[in-house]
């Protein structure tokens, strides 16, 4: 096998694999190393998204959703169920299943578009006339050369001082994703997505679940309005969120772990959880990568250092994904995939940050695009708002879930759409309408003057941009 590659790319989450399959489309002798493994030993490429992310997550939420919707809104439906249970290692066998079913997708996908993968950690070696060697050193022990080098290594999970993931008691998403018999009581520490997302699943098939979250307000980057309903909402369901607090000394005992915080009105506690999840970010994984090799900047934080091309500090080696600024969302990664083996190409390969969607698969989920209300305030931008509640559509109410709303945000005199905000039923289905009319810099109106099927949630949406202009139907 040659091992002179035109594009080499590290990494093979969601930022490296598609960076990998769009360099070959477009003629480059391409390959990408992983080091993921599965239970097995062998290679599992997908990143943290398909091992540990995004995809078993929204298994889990799915399971978890099913059986609290058995155990309560079925009755609605006149539909009674005896005797529920849920068998929660087959819920932990199932979502596992369906990360493999990803993990050998993406290696068809490889083989289809003829993507030579090696599985094992790449680190760069030398640069020398213009090209770069990186070893690979795992199950394929090889040094290749690159041209272009795209790095994708991702992110790892921020611990707090002091209280090491063991991911037994104290747990990472990987740990949360694992847990095989439910807690009697769960602690989260961070009320973010994938804290709220976890602390979802637990909470849906019994565990007293408590968030403790040191921010003084609730999704402080969502549109406020969207964050208060949706704090409304999850904590009617029985989730404990305390917001404001400063988490003290975690010690973890044998079986339990013991958390002491003083909470927002300067009370003291001390609690003791079966499990803790600690979800207060991510960092950046450049580790083994031996980016020194090559001269490779990183800045401040730690992150590869790009510019607005994802273009590193070295000639022809690119950055994508979570290792690099921005969001850390897996959509995002792809986006800057696919443009950064397009500029490779020598094409115009572009990532609009105004309009990457963000989503919170909570029930009802929360979803949004482009500026929030408060953005809009402060930066003194007028605008013109429109509500419609999902109680009002049709569709939800058939669906039995007319929890949440859909909120516009557009220009004060041009009426361009300038941020859409949802919470309720499949908001992350909806959001891809609005995110199609800012990428192509509609107006509230063009939304209103389109037909939407009926009856559909996506009405609510028609109906929002209708609102800006004061002019609801059903409303
Ligand atoms: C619980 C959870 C839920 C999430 N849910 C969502 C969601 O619903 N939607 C969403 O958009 N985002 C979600 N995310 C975020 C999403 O997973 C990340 O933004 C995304 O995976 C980033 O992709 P990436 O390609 O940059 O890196 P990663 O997916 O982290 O992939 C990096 C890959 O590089 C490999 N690697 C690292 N270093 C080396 C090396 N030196 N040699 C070889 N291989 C190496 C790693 O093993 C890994 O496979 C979630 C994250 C978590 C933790």
């Amino acid at each position: 096998m040659s091992k002179e590659f035109d594009v080499v790319v590290i990494g093979a989450g969601p930022g490296g694999y598609v960076a990998a399959i769009r360099a070959a489309q477009l003629g480059f002798k391409t390959a990408c190393i992983d080091e993921w493994k599965n239970e097995k030993g062998g290679p599992a490429p997908g990143g943290t998204c398909t091992n540990v992310g995004c995809i078993p997550s929204k298994a889990l939420l799915q399971s978890s959703e099913n059986y609290e919707h058995a155990g309560h809104a079925f009755a609605d439906h006149g539909i009674e169920v005896k005797g529920l249970s849920i068998d929660i290692k087959k819920m932990i066998a199932r979502k596992d299943n369906v990360v493999k079913q990803n993990n050998d997708g993406i290696l068809y996908l490889f083989k289809k578009n003829k993507v030579t993968f090696f599985h094992g950690r790449g680190s760069f070696e030398k640069a020398e006339g213009g090209v770069y060697s990186v070893k690979v050193a795992g199950a394929a022990e090889e040094t290749i050369t690159g041209k272009h080098v795209i790095v994708a290594t991702g992110s790892n999970p921020r611990a707090l001082p002091g209280a090491a993931f063991d991911e037994k008691l104290i747990l990472s998403n990987t740990g949360a994703l694992e847990i095989d018999a439910v807690p009697k009581k769960l602690g989260v520490i961070g009320a973010g997505v994938i804290g709220l997302e976890m602390g979802s699943v637990w909470r849906r098939v019994g565990a007293e679940v408590t968030v403790l979250e040191a921010m003084p307000t609730f999704l402080g980057a969502v549109d406020e309005q969207i964050a208060k309903e949706a704090q409304k909402l999850l904590a009617k369901q029985g989730l404990n969120i305390n917001l404001g607090v400063k988490i003290g000394a975690i010690t973890a005992g044998k079986k339990d772990v013991t958390v002491e915080y003083t909470d927002a009105s300067g009370k003291e506690h001390k609690d003791v959880f079966d499990k803790l999840i600690v979800s207060i970010g991510r960092v950046p994984n450049t580790n083994g990568l031996n980016a020194e090799a090559v001269g490779l900047k990183l800045d401040e934080r730690g992150f590869i250092a790009v510019d607005g091309d994802c273009k590193t500090s070295q000639p022809n080696v690119w950055a994508v994904g979570d290792v690099v600024r921005g969001p850390m969302l897996a959509h995002k990664a792809e986006e800057e995939g696919v443009a950064v083996a397009e500029r490779i190409a020598g094409q115009h390969g572009h990532v609009n940050f105004n309009t990457i969607p963000w989503v919170i698969y909570t029930s009802p989920e929360i979803a949004w695009v482009g500026k929030t209300e408060q953005q809009l305030k402060a930066e003194g931008v007028p605008y013109k708002a429109g509500t419609f509640p999902f109680m009002a559509n049709g569709r939800a109410r058939a669906l039995g879930d007319t929890s949440g709303m859909v909120k516009f945000l557009a220009d004060a005199k041009t009426d361009e759409i300038l941020g859409v905000h949802m919470v309720g039923p499949m908001v992350s289905e909806l959001i891809s309408e609005a995110v199609v009319a800012m990428e192509f810099r509609a107006s509230s109106e063009d939304i209103a003057r389109i037909c939407h099927a009926h009856p559909s949630l996506s009405e609510s949406t028609k109906e929002a941009a209708l609102a800006v202009d004061k002019r609801s139907l059903n409303f």
